[in-house]
């Protein structure tokens, strides 16, 4: 080695220095071709300096840009317009055995060096890129499990700025995330009145005086105006030196639960006064399990809320009166063993011992798992209606009394007729019999017994027609029997034949053959028939040249048996014809008006009809129907 040709001090130092540099270090002159290519650079790329000195750098590329390289080089020559020189860039590298890596690359151009020649700087960046990559990675895989809470996700810096805000929370608040950050969170979403007192609780969470997770409700104001209330939870944000930077929020949107929970609330609360007023109280029964009521059930019972509800076999015993316990027990049994459904009245004891009447309804079922026995049911308070309605039983029965009492008065002159000719017959008899013993030839005995005989059928006769009147007139309740329609009408004859005879007019019967029995109580239906009766006599006396005829029939129907009283009377105008059945309308003089009406009541509540019909050749024929008695 001559001296000439041994390297000198300064390029031994170079050499040195970059096979001790870290970085590839690669020089090419102006063609692209290498002419230094260090340690580093041979570590990196898998070739050995002699083998790379001299050919093209582009053998360090991968495709497209090896083949792109000698143009861009060319390219700087001509214009020394420099993409890379002095900049530095993300380039991919490839290795001898053809692998590619990332790689940051410096490039220099060797000012003065003649020919051109550029140094450039390679760093491998595979495990840089790799932590950036996986930091990214993880910062989208948070980003989307923020996006993916169903609650709204709030961050604040320490001036209350929203710092970070999920897709949940920009959807409640009708904004997109660039309007919402960097926004203060108070002024932008929260209504006037609490902004103030919010911001200070911020404050006071931040200054560690106020509990960061205590639960708090707040109202939000939306984009559009709306409010929501959310419930929020907050945690303090601190920087690694344990700093506090702000605070993180989850947000509840609770508008609508809040609102069915208000809702749900005021329909309990209508539903309370509702059983409150109707005396209605609902209760659950399982088993196992036990019992739930609902308020007003305590009420009903007079039982203690503070006590629970009183469970099945104790309720029948302490709270069912003990004269139906016996039967609601029955009932009970067979609703859960047989029928699966309870409805029936009995009384229950308060422990005061007031009696109430009660109504119970309940179904009974089992739960979902099959196994469980439920009772729904409900407990209604019918005292005070079963009173009225007895009350009002009574009044109706006293008014029918009182308007059979007034028929009667109608038909006194005939009555009192009836009732006089026996008494006159009896007189007359009895003035013979006396005669006759006092006759000085004695007696003849026959005629005294023909005599006697007589005093004895018009005494008869006479206590007949009195009977019927005490049974017709004598203030009872109603009761029914099975009853043969033609036979009323019979019985009814002696009744009312005294009144047409005295008023002239011939009554006249029209049975059907036979007629199916019916359930009825007797004197109610003669109160109605001799009403009816009545009726046609008045509008016989009112007809002048009028058929002095009623006739009182009976006909099979093909469901009812009809009994109807036919007269050629007056006959009914149109004008009156809407308020005949009202009671008190009366266009007699000495009327009540009460015949027709309680005549109707009558034949209703013997579930029938009653109504009328113009009579062919003029007059009225007033009928009412029975359902026949259906024999098993
Ligand atoms: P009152 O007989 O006391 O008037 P009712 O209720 O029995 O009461 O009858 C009401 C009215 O119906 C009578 O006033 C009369 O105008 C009319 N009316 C009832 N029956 C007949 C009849 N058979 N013919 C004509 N009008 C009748």
């Amino acid at each position: 080695m001559t001296a000439a040709s041994a390297p000198g001090r300064a390029e031994l130092e170079l050499k040195a220095l970059l096979d001790a540099a870290v970085d590839a270090v690669i020089v090419i002159d102006h063609r692209g071709c290498i002419d230094t290519f260090n340690r580093s650079a041979e570590r990196l790329f898998g070739w050995r300096a002699t083998d790379v000195v001299g050919k093209n750098v582009a053998v360090l590329m991968p495709e497209p840009y090896r083949a792109e390289h000698d143009g861009y080089m060319g390219n700087y020559m001509r214009s020394r317009h420099a993409r890379i020189i002095g900049i530095g860039r993300e380039v991919v590298a490839q290795r001898r055995d053809g692998t590619v890596f990332p790689a940051s690359l410096a490039v220099g151009e060797i000012k003065g060096s003649n020919p051109q020649r550029f140094v450039g700087f390679i760093h491998d960046i595979t495990s840089r890129k790799a932590a950036v990559d996986a930091l990214r990675r993880e910062r989208d895989r948070a980003q989307s499990y923020l996006d993916l809470a169903e609650v709204m996700l709030l961050a604040l810096d320490v001036d209350g700025r929203i710092a970070l805000i999920n897709r949940k929370g920009c959807e409640i608040l009708g904004y997109n995330e660039a309007e919402l950050l960097g926004r203060d969170w108070f002024e932008l979403c929260l209504p006037e009145r609490t902004r103030d007192h919010s911001r200070a609780g911020l404050v006071d969470v931040m200054a560690g005086t106020r509990d960061p997770l205590s639960h708090i409700e707040d109202t939000v104001v939306t984009r559009d105006g709306q409010s929501k209330l959310i419930a929020w939870r907050t945690s303090l944000l601190r920087d690694e030196r344990g700093q506090v930077v702000g605070t993180l929020s989850s947000g509840e949107d609770v508008t609508e639960r809040r609102d069915a929970e208000q809702r749900l609330r005021k329909s309990e609360a209508l539903l309370r006064a509702a059983q409150e007023i109707a005396g209605l109280g609902n209760y659950e029964v399982r088993s196992p399990g036990g019992s739930t009521w609902s308020d007003q059930m305590y009420r009903i019972v007079g039982c203690d809320p503070a006590e629970g509800p009183v469970e099945p076999p104790e309720f029948v015993a302490r709270v069912v009166h003990p004269d139906d316990a016996e039967h609601v027990n029955r009932e009970w049994q067979r609703a859960i063993t047989e029928t699966g459904k309870l409805d029936l009245e009995y009384r229950i004891v308060r422990p005061d011992g007031t009696v109430r009447d009660v109504h119970a309804i309940a179904q009974v079922g089992t739960d979902a798992d099959g196994e469980t026995v439920v009772v729904t049911g409900t407990l209604h308070d019918i005292t005070d209606r079963k009173r009225a309605e007895e009350e009002m039983r009574q009044s109706q029965e006293k008014l029918t009394h009182v308007a059979r009492l007034s028929t009667m008065g109608e038909m006194a002159t005939g009555l009192a007729h009836e009732i006089n000719q026996p008494l006159t017959a009896i007189a007359t008899y009895a003035q013979a019999a006396s005669r006759l013993v006092n006759s000085a030839a004695g007696a003849d005995p026959d005629d005294l017994r023909d005599a006697l005989t007589q005093i004895t059928n018009q005494a008869l006769r006479a206590g007949e027609v009195i009977k019927r009147l005490r049974g017709f007139v004598k203030n009872r309740s109603m009761h029914t029997e099975t009853l043969d329609l033609n036979h009323l009408v019979e019985d009814l004859r002696v009744l009312a034949e005294p009144d047409a005879r005295v008023n002239d007019v011939r009554l006249t019967l029209d049975l059907a053959p036979s007629v199916p029995p019916v359930s009825a109580d007797p004197v109610q239906i003669q109160q109605v028939l001799l009403n009816l009766v009545r009726n046609a006599i008045d509008a016989t006396n009112e007809r002048e040249g009028a058929v002095r005829e009623v006739v009182v029939g009976t006909r099979v129907r093909p469901d009812a048996v009809e009994v109807y009283v036919m007269d050629r009377g007056a006959g009914i105008s149109p004008k009156i014809v809407d308020n005949l059945y009202n009671p008190f309308f009366t266009t007699k003089a000495a009327g009540t008006g009460l015949g027709l009406a309680i005549s109707r009541s009558i034949v209703r509540a013997h579930l029938g009809r009653l109504g009328h019909r113009d009579t062919p050749g003029g007059g009225t024929t007033f009928w009412f129907t029975l359902p026949p008695l259906r024999t098993a």
